[in-house]
């Protein structure tokens, strides 16, 4: 059995190594010290195809394969596993199931500008008094019409606090 990276794979890594290193090794320091997450890293990798690599092609993804998945990871998660998760969230928890169960309408409308960075994503499970127990969860969501009513509580969510931005 060959382990031995591809040609493709090891120009990936060279790829995103040097965008963890220059694009997000400077914003550390700062990000640590004013806990604030640098909002700015997403369109920027969004731009560069360093968001959901592994989605398809037809939605504006690189549609790589796992093992290069895993690549991306750990060189992002190397330089700096705050900034990286925020990343990989947005790769992954909060865009996977409007990928897999979402309608094609949806998918052009949330999944298309996430894959580009334009709208940011999150995942929320984890609620005060439930933990992450998907079956204890309080939150409620109560069909109005064309809309959902949603009612909870939800904290350490990833991105929750700047999934609100729209950058069309
Ligand atoms: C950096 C960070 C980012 C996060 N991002 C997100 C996010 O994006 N979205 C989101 O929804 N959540 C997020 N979370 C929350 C995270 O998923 C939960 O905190 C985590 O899953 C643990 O759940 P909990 O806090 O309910 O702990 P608990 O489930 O209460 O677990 C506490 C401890 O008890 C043990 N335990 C629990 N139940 C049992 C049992 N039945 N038997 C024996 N032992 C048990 C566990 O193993 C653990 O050691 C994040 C948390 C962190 C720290």
């Amino acid at each position: 059995m060959d382990f031995e990276f591809t040609e493709e794979q090891r120009i990936f890594r060279e790829a995103i190594k040097n965008f963890a290193e220059n694009e997000i090794g400077p914003l550390v320091e700062e990000a640590e010290e004013t806990e604030v997450y640098p909002v700015e890293i997403i369109p920027k990798a969004g731009k560069l195809g360093f968001l959901c690599v592994r989605y398809p092609e037809k939605y504006g993804a690189a549609g790589t394969d796992k093992l290069t998945e895993n690549i991306y990871i750990e060189e992002l998660m190397r330089v700096c596993s705050g900034i990286g998760s925020g990343l990989l969230v947005q790769s992954s928890l909060g865009t996977s199931m409007i990928l897999e169960h979402g309608t094609e309408e949806q998918k052009q409308e949330y999944l298309v500008p996430a894959i580009k960075g334009e709208r940011i994503s999150a995942f929320g499970l984890t609620e005060p008094n439930a933990g992450s127990d998907a079956a204890s969860i309080q939150t409620t969501a109560v069909k109005d019409g064309d809309s959902y009513v949603i009612n909870g509580r939800k904290i350490f969510i990833t991105n929750g606090s700047i999934a609100y931005t729209h950058r069309g």
